[in-house]
């Protein structure tokens, strides 16, 4: 097979990746890129390219934060901060891009990612990725992906209130160290702790909200999708949204 023939392989393996995740959803038609308005989902996103620009809210963006991840990630340590320390197996830093354009905060570890020390692992990290690879057409490496806190809650119970305060300063540094172009929120641990807000994710899903003036999607988190599997649908909604917005920050 020569280079042009492989490379229309690669399209159509992507194409119906994405078809098969757009079925999935429950969703049978496919949006054409419109030449009047803003233009629809890129379909090969994976060539968004993190480029830095001026944040559309205006606000300042974090300061850098010195040394990078790895200088947050020594910090952090063998973190004996709060009493979730006790019973977890690994401490879950986070991965991905550090130079990432989008950063997925989730709520916490769950068991699986409490053995691995790798975020979004089970199986509501099966659905988070193929949110990113058959929807956002990305890789899992381009993203980055971190938690509220860095240890499991016992029980998959959400994290307490001191928990929380314990861990939010490494995840304003990660979030300071990457200095992503876009924020997905999954869930509402993850959004009402962004926000500082006790509004429900219900209510705030799909609008745009900012963060240290950056741009931030709040959206389901893939645990209750797996429950609610019908909401996947407002979910694509939200994640189009960010696409088009990683597309135009790319053409800017
Ligand atoms: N749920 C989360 O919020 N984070 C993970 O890493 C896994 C499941």
């Amino acid at each position: 097979m020569d280079e042009v023939q492989q490379e229309f392989l690669d399209i159509v393996v992507q194409v119906k990746a994405h078809l098969e995740y757009r079925r999935a959803l429950g969703l049978s038609f496919v949006e054409m890129p419109s030449s009047r308005g803003p233009r629809a989902a890129a379909p090969h996103a994976s060539k968004v390219t993190p480029v830095k620009t001026a944040y559309p809210s205006g606000e300042e963006p974090f300061a850098a934060q010195p040394g990078g991840l790895a200088a947050v990630s020594e910090e952090l340590g063998d973190c004996i901060r709060c009493k979730l320390h006790t019973s977890r197996k690994n401490i879950v830093f986070g991965e991905g891009n550090p130079n990432a354009a989008l950063v997925f905060v989730g709520e916490g570890p769950g068991q699986e990612e409490d053995l691995q020390g790798r975020p979004f692992v089970g199986a509501a990290g099966q659905l988070l990725t193929d949110i990113i690879v058959k929807g956002m057409q990305l890789k899992r490496e381009d993203v980055y992906i971190c938690n509220i806190v860095k240890c499991r809650p016992p029980g998959n119970r959400n994290p307490e209130p001191d928990e929380v305060e314990a861990c939010e300063p490494f995840l304003i540094k990660q979030l300071r160290a990457i200095n992503p172009q876009i924020i997905i929120g999954l869930g509402n641990v993850a959004v009402k702790t962004l926000l500082k807000t006790k509004e429900g994710i219900t209510s705030l899903r799909g609008n745009w909200k900012t963060y240290q003036g950056i741009p931030l999607m709040p959206t389901f988190h893939p645990a209750y999708l797996l429950r609610t599997p019908s909401d996947k649908r407002l979910v694509w909604e939200d994640i189009k949204k960010v696409i088009a917005e990683l597309e135009k920050l790319r053409r800017e």
